[in-house]
């Protein structure tokens, strides 16, 4: 990763922080972007204590005004970008009657328009001189739960358009994999606010031992290591426990 220049969404916490944390660690300059500046501030800190270049950027993924204006930081400040991993998500589970329209559409907003915005804004940089876009979606975006209709839909159209982006873009130098993980422990399932699906959420994973994030963050390096010839498309990776 010596020399390579990495934009990672979502870097505030969880997998993106653990892939934030590998990437410099293999010698890679990074972007940071999440709203909790904070944390990313924090994040910077840490990493710049061995060595690695870092961009702290506050950005609200679903502002596409907030992500040009990402992309024209990342440019004067690194000069380039080799690799884009489109990892902010939001999962808010709840039954579909239950109604909650302001979470459909958050989940819908954060989890598939805001990777097609951050993509076109990224895209031209990777072309010059080409690299990688990785885009984290879920084993939910293969296997469908109750619970999960909307979450479910914004995976799987995260997958369908990674996999013709792939083929739009196969033989321009830019390779597009997509990662599938299981259940990992972070943030993510803090945030829902529907109580009862809390509770069934829980059980259904219960004694399994979750991935950590830094697994995750394995298998992207993984991914973007490949040579140039080798593009690994897709990875599905879940805990050893986990059957669905
Ligand atoms: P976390 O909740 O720990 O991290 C989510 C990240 O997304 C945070 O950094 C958050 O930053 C960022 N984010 C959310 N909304 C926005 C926004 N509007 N603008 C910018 N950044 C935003 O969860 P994970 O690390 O687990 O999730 C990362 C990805 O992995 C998601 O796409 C998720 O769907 C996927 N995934 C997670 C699994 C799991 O079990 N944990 C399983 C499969 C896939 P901030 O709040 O500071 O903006």
């Amino acid at each position: 990763m010596q020399g390579r220049v990495a934009v990672i969404t979502g870097a505030s916490s969880g997998i993106g922080a653990a892939t934030a944390r590998l990437l410099a660690a293999e010698g890679a300059a990074v972007a940071l972007l999440a709203r909790r500046a904070e944390r990313l501030e924090a994040l910077a800190l840490e990493l710049e204590e061995y060595g690695a270049k870092v961009v702290a950027i506050q950005a609200d993924v679903t502002d596409p005004a907030a992500v040009a204006a990402a992309g024209e930081q990342v440019a004067s400040e690194l000069g380039r970008v080799d690799l884009l991993v489109n990892n902010a998500g939001v999962m808010l589970l709840s039954p579909f009657e239950a109604d909650l329209v302001d979470e459909w559409e958050r989940m819908i907003d954060v989890n598939f328009t805001a990777v097609l915005h951050t993509t076109r804004v990224f895209l031209p940089a990777l072309r010059d001189g080409g690299g990688d876009v990785v885009n984290i979606s879920s084993v939910a975006g293969r296997v469908v739960f109750e619970r999960s209709a909307v979450y479910n839909g914004t995976k799987h159209a995260v997958g369908a358009w990674s996999e013709a982006l792939r083929k739009e873009l196969a033989g321009t130098g830019v390779r597009v994999g997509l990662i599938e993980p299981g259940v990992v422990a972070t943030e993510l399932t803090t945030h829902f606010s529907h109580d009862e699906t809390k509770a069934v959420y829980a059980e259904r994973y219960d004694g399994v031992e979750r991935l950590e994030a830094s697994d995750v963050a394995d298998a992207v390096l993984f991914m973007v290591s490949r040579p140039p010839r080798a593009a690994i498309n897709e990875i599905l990776l879940r805990p050893s426990a986990q059957k669905p």
